[in-house]
């Protein structure tokens, strides 16, 4: 299929909103600019093969052809201007240029007996100086040649079409970049609220239908941290996810969530609730990545196409001229997953953040060191105990200062509400530990008898 016929359909079949077709990129137009911009070019003697073969020719910094530039830092800083400008020897009024085609010298010769006084920068090559290939605004090298050196006039060609085809294709990508912030901002706004909500039911104290729920929500959000759905922190495939691989983990969590059971254990109409907005929430985001991609791909495959015709090598020179923190950058995805994890993930405390570094349990009673790093007293008594000064994490000197005001209470009792289960277990662990110290290691509690 051709890709312009793939991407109407692909607009048309994944249900966007009708303001999101309206801002995709107008491939279709771009396509005829592109036509006009061809035979612009081939009028005045550019076909691409010229222009190819000129390019060609560059690779020889002694013979700097043309230069093909998107003017960035145009006076609006929101559009730029591309310049096509050519560097031609200029002898008797004639141009001397044996890679150019007659017609193309023709023309070249009338633009600059107009621009002379302008452009002329006639300068000489100076052997003493750098090579001048190695600084794109500046004078071209003349070859060397026992005759004096020919002057090089810098002529630069207008292209109507050329700037007609850039200024849409930049229009379309701002407005998408704006149409991006919009929608993320929008779905930021619901991921904060959402959380909010979810941490205002499942407050511990609220009793044992909240208490439940938490739990419920802490294996929910667990799995779906697992599942890395749009971007993964994981060293063998850092980074953004596609659309496809998306679709895949994002079906992998649900059927996980499914088959755990974990939807019936969330008991409060408000969290069912909640669990079902959380997943609309992942189909837009699904729904974003998808058009960014499917538009990011037009934005290339136009770009292709204007250098097959025109040899002009934009493909590399527009990304990096276009200022597109979103569409092009892809940084949407990103951005409202950092927020998902900070706003909503988080307000269900996940066991991981509170461990004790050393013993891997949780961190109860936790000491709060002077660096500011929390440890089990069980474990800091025993690093006490060894003569270690030095906090295992930043090297800081600070064991040896710890004391009873370093129990951070406020921080006991939270484990006490969020993580009943497994402070119960270290308190039990701790002592059987104790005990062992004291009695010797064959000293086993009533608990362990069985064994
Ligand atoms: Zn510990
Ligand atoms: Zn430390």
């Amino acid at each position: 299929m051709k890709f312009a016929q793939e991407f109407r359909k692909s607009l048309q079949q994944e249900g966007y909103p009708q303001k999101w077709i309206d801002s995709a990129v107008p491939y279709g137009q771009l396509k005829k600019c592109l036509k006009k911009v061809t035979k612009e070019l081939q009028e005045i003697g550019l076909d691409k093969d010229t222009l190819s073969q000129l390019t060609a020719s560059q690779r020889d910094p002694s013979a700097v052809a043309f230069h093909y530039h998107l003017d960035g830092k145009a006076a609006d800083s929101k559009h730029f201007r591309p310049r096509l400008t050519f560097f031609i020897h200029i002898k008797d009024g004639v141009v001397v240029d044996a890679e150019l085609t007659p017609p193309t010298r023709d023309f070249l010769k009338q633009i600059a007996s107009k621009t002379v006084d302008v452009e002329d920068t006639s300068a000489t090559h100076d052997p003493g100086q750098a090579n001048p290939a190695a600084d794109p605004n500046g004078a071209p090298h003349v070859p060397h040649s026992e005759e004096e050196p020919v002057p090089i006039q810098q002529v630069e060609v207008p292209l109507v079409f050329d700037s007609e085809f850039f200024e849409i294709l930049q229009t379309d990508v701002s407005n998408l970049d704006a149409l991006q912030e919009e929608e993320q901002k929008r779905l930021g706004k619901e991921i904060t609220l959402l959380g909010r909500e979810i941490n205002q039911a499942t407050i511990p104290s609220k009793g044992r239908r909240a208490r439940g729920d938490l739990e419920t929500w802490r294996n929910i959000f667990e799995l779906y941290l697992d599942a890395r759905i749009f971007f993964s922190t994981r060293e063998s495939d850092h980074g953004s996810r596609t659309s496809t691989q998306a679709v895949e983990q994002l079906r992998w969590f649900q059927d996980q969530v499914l088959s755990k059971k974990l939807i019936h254990g969330l008991k409060l109409e408000n969290s069912r609730q909640a669990y079902s907005r959380f997943l609309n929430m992942n189909a837009l985001l699904l729904q974003i990545l998808k058009f960014q991609e499917i538009n990011n791909l037009a934005v290339t495959k136009i770009l292709k196409k204007f250098d097959k015709r025109t040899s002009l090598g934009v493909s590399r020179e527009f990304p990096v001229t276009i200022k597109s923190h979103r569409l092009l950058a892809g940084s949407v995805a990103k951005d409202l997953c950092a927020q998902m994890s900070n706003d909503l993930i988080s307000v269900v405390p996940q066991l991981d953040d509170y461990l004790c570094p050393i013993c891997f349990a949780v961190a109860y009673w936790p000491v709060r060191l002077d660096c500011e790093h929390v440890f089990c007293s069980r474990c800091l008594v025993k690093m006490c105990r060894k003569g270690e000064r030095f906090c295992p994490l930043c090297r800081a000197d600070v064991i040896l200062r710890a004391g009873l005001e370093h129990f951070d209470s406020a921080r006991a009792a939270f484990l006490r509400e969020y993580f009943p289960k497994e402070v119960k277990e270290k308190i039990r662990a701790n002592e059987r530990e104790r005990n062992r110290e004291i009695f010797g290691p064959d000293y086993s509690d009533s608990l362990c008898s069985v064994m």
